[in-house]
C-alpha cells in the first residue's frame, strides 16, 4: 500500500507497452496507482491494455522512430496529464543472423527503431524535465549493449549505442546543475518475452535460449530505478558474471559466445527467414508467433 501512494499523480510514458516487457511495467505500475501514458504501433493491443488498466491509462498509437509521431504522444500525455515524470524508451526490434545475410533495410530500420526512437523519446523527455526541473528517463538496453555477439551483431550496435548515449546524457544533466534529472539504463539478459519471435530471422533457424529470465524480474529493476534512479542497472545474475568475464577473461567470454551460436545452429529446428515486426507491427504480422512465451 505504500507503494502505491507513491505513484499516484506521477505520469509515466512507456513505447513499446504493446507486448513483453513493456506491457509487464504498465500491469505493475498501474497496481501502485500511476498515470500511463501506453505508445506502440498496435493500436488495437494497447487500447485493450489501457482498458484494462482502468482510467488512469491511456493509449497513444505512435511509431518511435517518426518524430512527428514522438511529438504527438508527448502532447497527448501532457493533454491528458498535464506533466511528464518518467519516460521509458522499451520499444526494440532485433534481427538476427549472418551479417551478410541480413538485407541492409532490416538493419537500417533496426537501428532506426533502436537508436533513432531513443534519441528521439529522450528528447521531448528531457526538454519537458528541464522545464519542470526534475524526471527521470530510461532507455532500455541490453545485456548486449556492452558484451558483443556474433549474429547478433546489428543489434549489439544499436544497444552499445543506447548504453553510451545514456551515460552521456547522464553526465550532461549532472554538468548543467540537473540534479533532480536522471537518465538510466537498464541492462537485461534474455527474457521471457515474444523478443525472439518478433525479431527479424536469417539464421535458417529457430533461435531461443534455454535460460531466459522472468520478465517481472526486469519490469521490478525498472520499478525500483523510478523510486531510486542509478545510471546503469544490469538485470540478472547472467548478465552480471558475462560483463564481468568480457573484461576480465574475453577469450573465454568469446569461446561461450561462439558454442552458444553453435548449439543453437546446429541443434535447433531449420525456420525460413522473415523480418518480424520491423516493418510491420505485432498485430499487423500475416503470421503470429505460437505464443508459448509467457508475456
Ligand atoms: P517484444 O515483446 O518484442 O516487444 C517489443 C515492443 O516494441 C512491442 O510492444 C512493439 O509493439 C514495440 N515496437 C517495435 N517497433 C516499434 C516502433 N517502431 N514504434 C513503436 N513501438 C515499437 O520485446 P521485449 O522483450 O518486451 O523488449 C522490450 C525491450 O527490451 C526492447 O528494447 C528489447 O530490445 C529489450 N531487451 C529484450 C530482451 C529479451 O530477451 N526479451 C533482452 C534484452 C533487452 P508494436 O509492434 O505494437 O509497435
Amino acid at each position: 500500500m505504500a507503494q502505491e501512494k507513491s505513484r499516484r499523480g506521477q505520469t509515466i510514458v512507456i513505447t513499446g507497452a504493446s507486448s513483453g516487457l513493456g506491457k509487464e511495467v504498465a500491469r505493475q505500475l498501474a497496481m501502485d496507482g500511476a498515470n500511463l501514458v501506453l505508445a506502440a504501433r498496435s493500436t488495437g493491443l494497447i487500447e485493450a491494455l489501457a482498458c484494462e488498466l482502468g482510467p488512469n491509462a491511456i493509449a497513444v498509437t505512435m511509431d518511435v522512430s517518426r518524430e512527428a509521431d514522438v511529438a504527438w504522444l508527448f502532447e497527448e500525455a501532457l493533454t491528458s496529464f498535464g506533466k511528464i515524470d518518467v519516460w521509458i524508451n522499451n520499444a526494440g526490434v532485433g534481427v538476427i543472423g549472418p551479417f551478410t545475410s541480413i538485407p541492409l533495410e532490416d538493419l537500417t530500420r533496426m537501428v532506426e527503431v533502436n537508436v533513432k526512437g531513443t534519441v528521439n523519446g529522450s528528447h521531448f523527455a528531457l526538454r519537458h524535465f528541464k522545464e519542470i526541473g526534475s524526471g527521470t528517463l530510461i532507455n532500455i538496453g541490453s545485456v548486449a549493449s556492452d558484451v558483443s555477439f556474433p549474429y547478433f551483431t546489428g543489434y549489439s550496435a544499436s544497444k552499445h549505442a543506447v548504453l553510451g548515449f545514456s551515460s552521456a546524457l547522464n553526465e550532461e544533466m549532472k554538468l548543467e546543475g540537473y540534479h533532480d534529472i536522471h537518465v538510466c539504463s537498464v541492462l537485461p539478459w534474455a527474457t521471457d518475452t515474444p523478443w525472439f519471435e518478433y525479431a527479424g530471422n536469417y539464421s535458417g533457424k529457430v533461435v531461443d535460449m534455454k535460460s531466459m529470465n522472468d520478465p517481472r524480474q526486469a519490469a521490478k529493476v525498472i520499478l525500483d530505478l523510478i523510486d531510486e534512479p542509478r545510471e546503469v542497472v544490469e538485470v540478472g545474475k547472467r548478465t552480471k558474471t558475462i560483463r564481468l568475464l568480457s573484461r576480465m577473461a574475453p577469450k573465454v567470454r568469446e569461446k561461450r559466445s561462439a558454442r552458444f551460436v553453435r548449439i543453437n545452429l546446429e541443434k535447433l529446428p531449420p525456420k525460413a527467414a522473415h523480418s518480424g515486426i520491423l516493418h510491420e507491427s505485432t498485430e499487423e504480422r500475416e503470421n503470429p508467433p505460437g505464443g508459448h512465451r509467457k508475456a
